[in-house]
């Protein structure tokens, strides 16, 4: 179905788009669709905050929960001027896809709040992270909605909401949240679990073309949380990093850059690339020969303007929604091999859910356990998509939707609500 440009970049409307055709392809109803299209609640809250000179601010926050048939919902909470009710919602059903693909007993939820934390002080980001938690409190809790760090959020600010909703709820809640610092029942290798989530991605993706991981060359757009440690685990693993950007700009050696120089010059925000004076932009970045291109910043960074020059034989997203559908078809008829978002990124959710088991159980694991229990499920998610890329003949995005739609699906029939 051709889709205009407008739309191309709507993320809500063409995540339903995929929605509607897995649906489909697999048989469900047209009422099925029509619930599982939308979020079933959405919460827009006001925050009054006082600022450090003295004068309130109202900021505007969401929290989505897309569907809670299989379980709870769980999904992250983004701090960035550019959040939108839209963008929540459509992250929440992304978060119910990849809780799907990964076989957690979860639904998707998200949040977000329109502001600028680059612009805000420690003591203003704390008023407003609690100020959020007691805006939704009634909604969320550790058997209802679990959230957890996304853009620009942190586990300093996990450890503020956690210990905001305790105190609302007058007890001690660490399964609340997820994503907090180890002393406060953080699960060892949460922080990094993203970008590991994806490394175990890019083995398979690797084995699959036939590239040895030695010889591959990667560019990475965005070093923030998950970009700046999968740059790490792939140079450490024996891969060249050949690329990696920022918000402000990109580097660029065919040589393989200094990935530890790097990091250790990076700001809290994944800020690098102002320190250096020969840089490309993103989009030059994007199109650079590499074997393996790995977008981990933001959304729609790969669309029909820019499909036909990118040269990467692999694509592997961290970043939610980097690839428009229509870019996404593109590149696969061409063999690119597309992992998508809902599977390339979910290591950190995979990370999470083990969090919150272990703050129910209150043991805890070693970051040899995480690991191992990780890569497990990575590996497996992994295999039952491209399986069903290979067997129903879609592309890997499709597969992708069939295979984390059908438990909720399920589980929507069997409690009778369709
Ligand atoms: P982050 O805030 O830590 O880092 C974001 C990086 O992207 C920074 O280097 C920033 O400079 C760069 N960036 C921002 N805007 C950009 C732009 N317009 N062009 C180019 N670069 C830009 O965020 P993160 O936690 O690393 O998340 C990155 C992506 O990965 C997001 O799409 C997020 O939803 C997704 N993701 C993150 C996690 C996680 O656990 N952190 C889990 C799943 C998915």
């Amino acid at each position: 179905m051709a889709i205009t440009a407008v739309e191309e970049l709507n993320i809500l409307h063409s995540t339903q788009l995929i929605i509607k055709e897995a649906l489909g392809k697999m048989g469900y109803s047209e009422e099925m669709y029509e619930l599982l299209k939308e979020p079933l609640r959405v919460l827009s809250v006001r925050i009054p905050i006082r600022m450090d000179n003295g004068e309130y601010r109202v900021f505007q926050g969401f929290r989505a929960q897309h569907n809670d048939a299989v379980g709870p919902t769980k999904g992250g909470v983004r701090f960035h001027p550019n959040v939108t009710e839209d963008e929540v919602k459509a992250l929440s059903i992304w978060m119910s896809l990849k809780c799907g693909i990964v076989d957690l007993p979860y639904g998707g939820g998200k949040g977000g709040i329109i502001c600028d934390p680059r612009e805000m002080s420690k003591g203003e980001l704390e008023r407003l992270s609690r100020g959020y938690v007691r805006a939704i409190s009634q909604i969320v809790g550790p058997t209802k909605d679990i959230p957890a760090p996304d853009v620009m959020t942190n586990a300093q600010i996990m450890a503020w909401m956690m210990d905001e909703y305790s105190r609302i709820r007058e007890f001690d809640s660490p399964g609340f949240i997820t994503g907090k610092p180890i002393v406060l029942g953080g699960s060892q290798g949460r922080e990094s679990a993203t970008a590991k989530g994806v490394t175990i991605m890019i083995d398979q993706a690797l084995k699959a073309k036939g590239i040895p991981l030695h010889k591959a060359r990667i560019v990475i757009q965005g070093f923030g949380n998950a970009g700046s440690y999968l740059a790490k685990f792939m140079h450490d693993s024996g891969a060249s990093v050949i690329g990696i950007s920022d918000v402000y700009g990109a580097l660029y050696d065919p040589n393989g850059l200094d990935i530890d120089d790097l990091l250790s010059r990076r700001d809290a925000f994944g800020t690098v690339t102002k320190l250096f004076p020969n840089t490309i932009s993103n989009r030059q970045l994007l199109e650079q020969d590499c074997d393996i291109l790995v977008p981990a910043a933001i959304e729609n960074q790969i669309t029909m303007d820019n499909a036909d020059r990118i040269r990467a034989k692999i694509i592997v997203e961290a970043a939610n929604g980097p690839t428009t559908m229509e870019a996404t078809r593109f590149l696969t008829a061409r063999e690119v091999l597309i992992i998508p978002d809902v599977l390339a990124s979910a290591g950190g959710v995979v990370v999470s859910y083990f969090e919150w088991v272990q703050n129910n159980q209150g043991y805890y694991w070693s970051l040899e356990q995480v690991d191992s229990k990780l890569k497990e499920v990575m590996v497996k998610a992994f295999e039952n998509v491209y399986n069903v890329h290979i067997s129903r003949k879609v592309d890997m995005r499709l597969a992708a939707y069939m295979t984390g739609i059908r438990k909720m699906a399920e589980a929507v029939k069997y409690r009778g609500w369709i």
